[in-house]
């Protein structure tokens, strides 16, 4: 087993409650830096530019890409996402233990660069749960909802390529799976 370099990916179905459990994972582990994506989606109410992402236009987000300044970058639910690059590699050159919350194909780019990174993928308790989590968090069209649906059957079938499952039906427990799993991948 090789050296973690203190990458670990986390992966999920959207309205599993990833953001969720990141948030409050980060809230008790000042350790943990996770990184801001860049992305063409407009800001949902509340979101701030530059903290919960990099709203860019869709030729701001290519420059990024021509410039190899992203990490990975996918497509998702008709919008761009992306992980600039160089913050996560002076992170990780600090030893800081960082986190992508990213979409199964951004996840398989990163097991293709950085095949050490632990990859663990949230899942919801079943598939009827998702779509109410999705439609209670009331955030999204009727068509994003229904591209996220579809988008959700693909990624449930690929949990089996990572290194870890969390089912997130109770948020404590899933938290403590998660920080544990965090910790010990240091030895992976
Ligand atoms: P949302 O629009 O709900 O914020 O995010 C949609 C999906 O994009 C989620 O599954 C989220 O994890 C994923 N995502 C967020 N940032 C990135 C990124 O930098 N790269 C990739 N590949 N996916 C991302």
């Amino acid at each position: 087993m090789t050296q973690s370099i203190g990458l670990t990916v986390i992966t999920g179905p959207s309205g599993v409650g990833k953001g969720t459990l990141v948030s409050r994972l980060l809230e008790r582990n000042k350790n943990v830096w996770l990184s801001v994506s860049a992305t063409t989606r407009s800001p949902r109410e509340g979101e701030k530019d530059g903290v919960n992402y990099f709203f860019l236009a869709k030729n701001q987000f290519q420059a990024l890409v021509n410039n190899k300044g992203l990490l990975e970058w996918a497509e998702f639910a008709g919008n761009f996402y992306g992980t600039p690059k160089q913050e996560v590699l002076k992170k990780l050159k600090n030893r800081k233990k960082v986190l992508l919350e990213i979409e199964l194909e951004g996840a398989r780019q990163v097991r293709k660069s950085f095949p050490e990174a632990f990859q663990i993928f949230i899942a919801p308790p079943s598939y009827e749960e998702l779509e109410a989590r999705i439609r209670g968090r009331d955030t999204e069209s009727e068509d994003s909802i229904q591209k996220r649906l579809k988008r959700a059957e693909v990624e449930l079938k690929a949990q089996k390529e990572f290194d870890a499952v969390v089912i997130n039906k109770d948020i404590e427990v899933a938290l403590i799976s998660l920080e544990k799993l965090i910790g010990l991948n240091l030895s992976k």
